[in-house]
């Protein structure tokens, strides 16, 4: 299983992406947790890429395109994988179509997560994240158990950076220019299934088993 979760921020990638991996006991490689994990512990890579991810604009294509590449060598990675936030450019998916061809493998399928941008942008200013194992909730509609704990590990909630108001209308934007054409890269490649990421949580995983 060779999926690739894509869509704009907010739209859900992340908590399908743990779901599915989790159920089939294949990796998620989701950039943005790598990066901000490099980040937190202040790595060089981290740090260059804290510049850029604060501001909302994308981490330079060289960097990201090593970290997934380094990351799909690992032996959890040969049964499959979900990429999560991978690629975001043009540039990112013809590396990774160059990567997986080195060992006669392709995407299998690229799920496309469409969602409203009022709804984007509700759901990005009012998400919590655990600190610990990167769980996602929305303070209105998924709000944790306890207030400001996670309520699968008890980690601490935080809100990001790049989710204040101003970051999340400049992701909004790169995601649009930078992003989207690749809908067009994969509908050409006859892998892409449009899944609508509103509503129910488990309404969604059964329409993305569904397309898998
Ligand atoms: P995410 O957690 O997927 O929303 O990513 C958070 C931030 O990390 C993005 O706004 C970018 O700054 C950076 N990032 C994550 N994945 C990529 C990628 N594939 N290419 C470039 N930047 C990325």
């Amino acid at each position: 299983m060779r999926l690739i979760f894509l869509g704009p921020p907010g739209a859900g990638k992340g908590t399908q992406a743990r779901t599915l991996a989790e159920a089939e006991g294949i990796p998620q490689i989701a950039t943005g947790d790598m990066l901000r994990d490099a980040a937190a512990r202040g790595t060089r890579l981290g740090l260059e890429a804290k510049s850029y991810m604060d501001r909302g604009a994308l981490v330079p294509d060289e960097v990201v395109v090593g970290l997934v590449a380094e990351r799909l060598e690992a032996p959890d990675a040969t049964k499959g994988f979900v990429l999560d936030g991978f690629p975001r450019t043009l540039a990112q998916a013809e590396a990774l179509e160059r990567m997986l061809k080195d060992r006669d493998l392709a995407v299998e399928r690229v799920i496309y997560f469409e969602v409203s941008e009022r709804e984007l942008l509700r759901r990005l200013t009012g998400r919590r994240v655990c600190r610990q194992c990167q769980s996602a909730y929305q303070l209105v509609s998924a709000p944790p158990k306890r207030e400001g704990r996670c309520d699968r590990c008890g980690g601490e909630l935080y809100q990001r950076e790049d989710d204040s108001e101003a970051a999340v209308r400049r992701r909004l934007e790169v995601y649009a220019a930078q992003t989207k054409p690749l809908l067009e890269y994969y509908r050409g490649r006859g892998v892409l299934t449009t899944v609508v990421g509103e509503g129910a949580p488990a309404a969604i995983g059964s329409a993305i088993r569904r397309a898998i």
